[in-house]
C-alpha cells in the first residue's frame, strides 16, 4: 500500500487531525502507516519510516519494556497499554498496542507532562510525610467518612498498632474504654455536622499504659465546599493534665480553708482571696484582687508590709507572726501569720503567699488569762502583807522575850513568806508587762555601787555560794534603780540556783566607749543550745527534768529582759551544757 493513496483516503485523513501519534505496523515490523502527529513524535518524516522495521529505525527501543511489550501483544494476540520513558527524546510515551492480523496499530501520546506532574506531586507527598514524621504529635488524615488513610510514624511509635490496618477496631484497641463511647460520638457528631473536632481522651501505649492526649480535626473542603479529608493531630497533654488534677485539689484545699490565704507579688498587689479572706476581711475576692495588700493593713503598720516584702525577696519563710489586721468595716482583727515566697520554675521569686489565722479569740483568752493573775496577785498581796507584818512582829517580839525554840521556826516562816512575796510580785510585773503598764523612773544609776549592794544583801543569804566581782568601774546610766536591781537579783539568785554542785559566782562590770556590760557567770548546769533562745520568754522553763530539783515559774528572765530592753540595752547567754552559763547584760552609759 501506498502512502500518498492512503493519505488521500478519507478516514487516514482524519487521523491527522487527532492528538495522538498512530503507527501501524505490518508482521514484519515494518511501518504501513504514521500518520502526521507520528511524524512529529519521532521527528523523522514518512518517507524515513514507511518500509523499515522499526528495530532498524530506533536499534535503542530494542531491549526495552515498550519492545517485549510488542511482542507480547502480537504473540498474545491481546491489546495492551504501556508507560515507557524515551530517553533520546527525553520524553514520555503512553502507548496502546491493538494486534490484528495484518500486524500492530499503535496508538501513543505524550504524556510527560503529566508524569513530571505526578513526579512532583509524590515528591511533595514524600516531603510532607517526612515533616510529618518529625512533628512532635501522632498526626493524620482521615478520608471523608473518617477511615484514617493516613497516619505519620509517632502514631505506631506510641500504640505499636496501625489505624490502617485497625481500620474498624483501633478506637477499642487503643481508647480507654471509659473514653471511647464518648470519643466515637464526639467524632460521628462531628463527621455528621463537618464542625471542628476537639476532645481529650486516654490512648494506650503499647506496653499498656494509658496517658491523655488532645485530638483535633478539621475538614478540608473543595471549592463546592464538599469535604475531602480530615486533617487531625493528637497531642499528649498527659503530664498537663496531672498538673491540672493537682491544681484542682489545691484550689480546694484553699477555698476550704479556715485560715485565710492570700497571695500576692512582690510589689504587694494581691492576686489570690480564698472564702476564708472574704469572711475575715470582709472584702469579696472581686473587691480585693487587683488592690494593694494596704488595703488591710493599719496605717501605722504600713512599715511592718515593707519589712516582710524585704525578708521575702531574701527568701525568708515568715512564721506564726502575730499582727494586727484591718477588716472592710474599719474593725481590727489579730491575725498570726505565716507567709512564704512564691517562685517561677526558674526559682525566682516572684510572690508571696500568706496564711492569715484569726488568733482574736486566743488573744482574748490570754487577755482575760493576764487579767487574772493581775488581780489574783493583787488579792493576794493584801494578806501575805499582813502576814509579813505580824510575823516580823512575832519574831521581835519572842527574840526579845529570849525564845529560843520559837524564834529558828518564827524565822523560817518570815523566809517562806518572802518567797511568796517574790513569786506574787514576779506575777504582778509579769501581767504588768503583758499590758504595757510596767512603770520606771528615770534617775541617774550608777551600776556599780548598785552591783556592791545586791551582793552585800544576797551573800548572808547564800551561805554556799562566794559572790565574786572580779572586775568593775565605774558605770553611770540613767534608769530605773529597783528594776535594774531587780534584773541584778535574778541574775545572781538563777547564778546560785542552776549551780548547786559549785561554790562562787563570778561577777563583773566593764565598760566601753558608749556601753557597760555586766557579766553573772555560773559554773552550773549550763542551757542547752535549743533551750537557749527561748528562755527569756514568760513562762518558760527549761528541761523538764529540772523542774523538780530547780523550783520556779519561769518569769525572772523574762521581766529581766523586758526591764533591760526598756532601759535600751541588751540581755544575751553564753552557755554550755554542764560547764555553766554566762548571762550578759549591756546598757547604754548616760552621756
Ligand atoms: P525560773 O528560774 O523561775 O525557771 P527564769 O525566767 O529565771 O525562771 O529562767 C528561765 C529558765 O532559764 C530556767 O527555768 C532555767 O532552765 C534557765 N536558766 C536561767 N538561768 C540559768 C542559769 N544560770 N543556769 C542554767 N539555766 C538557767
Amino acid at each position: 500500500m501506498q502512502q500518498a493513496e492512503h493519505n488521500t483516503f478519507y478516514p487516514l485523513v482524519l487521523l491527522d487531525t487527532i492528538g495522538e501519534a498512530v503507527f501501524v505496523i505490518d508482521t514484519q515490523w515494518r511501518y504501513t502507516y504514521v500518520n502526521k502527529k507520528a511524524e512529529e513524535l519521532v521527528g523523522r518524516p514518512c518517507e524515513e519510516l514507511l518500509g523499515s522495521t522499526i528495530w532498524e529505525l530506533f536499534p535503542e527501543t530494542v531491549a526495552t519494556i515498550f519492545s517485549a511489550e510488542m511482542h507480547r501483544a502480537v504473540q498474545q494476540n491481546t491489546p495492551t497499554r504501556i508507560e515507557t520513558y524515551y530517553p533520546p527524546l527525553q520524553k514520555w510515551f503512553e502507548s496502546r498496542i491493538y494486534p490484528s492480523a495484518a500486524g500492530l496499530v499503535v496508538l501513543s501520546q505524550d504524556i510527560t507532562g503529566r508524569k513530571q506532574a505526578e513526579e512532583a506531586l509524590q515528591r511533595s507527598e514524600k516531603l510532607l510525610r517526612a515533616l510529618a514524621d518529625t512533628a512532635p504529635s501522632i498526626m493524620w488524615i482521615a478520608d471523608p467518612d473518617g477511615t484514617i488513610i493516613f497516619h505519620n510514624k509517632q502514631w505506631i511509635e506510641y500504640t505499636g498498632i496501625s489505624p490502617k490496618e485497625n481500620a474498624n477496631d483501633w478506637p477499642e484497641l487503643v481508647l480507654h474504654p471509659d473514653d471511647l463511647d464518648r470519643y466515637m460520638q464526639a467524632w460521628q457528631q462531628a463527621l455528621k455536622e463537618g464542625s471542628d473536632y476537639e476532645i481529650e481522651v486516654r490512648y494506650k501505649r503499647h506496653d499498656g499504659v494509658y496517658r491523655w492526649f488532645s485530638t483535633r480535626a478539621k475538614p478540608v473542603r473543595d471549592t463546592s465546599g464538599r469535604i475531602t479529608a480530615w486533617f487531625g493531630s493528637t497531642t499528649d497533654i498527659h503530664e498537663r493534665m496531672l498538673l491540672e488534677v493537682e491544681r484542682g485539689k489545691y484550689a480546694a484545699l484553699i477555698s476550704s480553708s479556715d485560715d485565710a490565704i492570700v497571695s500576692k507579688t512582690l510589689d504587694g498587689t494581691i492576686t489570690g482571696w480564698n472564702h476564708a479572706a472574704e469572711r475575715m476581711f470582709g472584702y469579696a475576692a472581686e473587691e480585693a484582687i487587683g488592690q494593694h495588700i494596704t488595703l488591710i493593713i493599719p496605717p501605722e503598720l504600713h512599715q511592718e508590709e515593707e519589712d516582710i516584702i524585704r525578708k521575702l525577696r531574701q527568701g525568708i519563710r515568715i512564721r506564726h507572726y502575730e499582727t494586727v489586721r484591718v477588716r472592710k468595716d474599719g474593725t481590727r482583727v489579730d491575725v498570726s501569720l505565716s507567709i512564704s515566697p512564691i517562685k517561677d520554675s526558674a526559682g525566682k521569686i516572684i510572690g508571696a503567699a500568706k496564711i492569715a489565722r484569726d488568733i482574736t479569740e486566743r488573744i482574748e483568752l490570754e487577755r482575760r488569762k493576764d487579767e487574772f493573775i493581775s488581780m489574783a496577785s493583787h488579792e493576794l498581796k493584801t494578806p501575805i502583807t499582813t502576814l509579813k507584818g505580824f510575823t516580823g512582829m512575832l519574831l521581835r517580839k519572842f527574840e526579845r522575850q529570849g525564845m529560843q525554840e520559837e524564834v529558828p521556826m518564827l524565822t523560817r516562816m518570815d523566809a517562806q513568806i518572802n518567797r511568796l512575796t517574790k513569786l506574787i510580785d514576779e506575777l504582778l510585773d509579769v501581767s504588768k508587762v503583758q499590758a504595757g503598764r510596767l512603770d520606771y523612773e528615770e534617775e541617774p544609776v550608777d551600776l556599780a555601787a548598785l552591783l556592791q549592794e545586791t551582793v552585800e544583801i544576797l551573800q548572808p543569804t547564800s551561805p554556799t555560794h562566794t559572790l565574786i566581782v572580779r572586775e568593775t568601774t565605774h558605770a553611770m546610766i540613767m534608769g530605773d534603780k529597783d528594776r535594774l536591781g531587780q534584773v541584778l537579783t535574778n541574775l545572781i539568785s538563777n547564778a546560785i540556783k542552776y549551780s548547786p554542785q559549785a561554790n562562787q559566782v563570778d561577777l563583773s562590770i566593764t565598760t566601753s566607749n558608749k556601753t557597760v556590760t555586766l557579766r553573772v557567770r555560773d559554773y552550773g548546769v549550763g542551757i542547752p543550745k535549743a533551750h537557749q533562745k527561748h528562755i527569756f520568754d514568760r513562762f518558760y522553763r527549761g528541761r523538764v527534768s529540772h523542774s523538780k530539783a530547780f523550783p520556779g515559774l519561769g518569769m525572772g528572765l523574762y521581766i529581766a529582759h523586758e526591764i533591760v530592753k526598756r532601759h535600751g540595752g541588751e540581755i544575751t547567754v553564753e552557755s554550755e551544757e554542764g560547764k555553766g552559763s554566762t548571762f550578759v547584760v549591756s546598757l547604754p552609759l548616760k552621756k
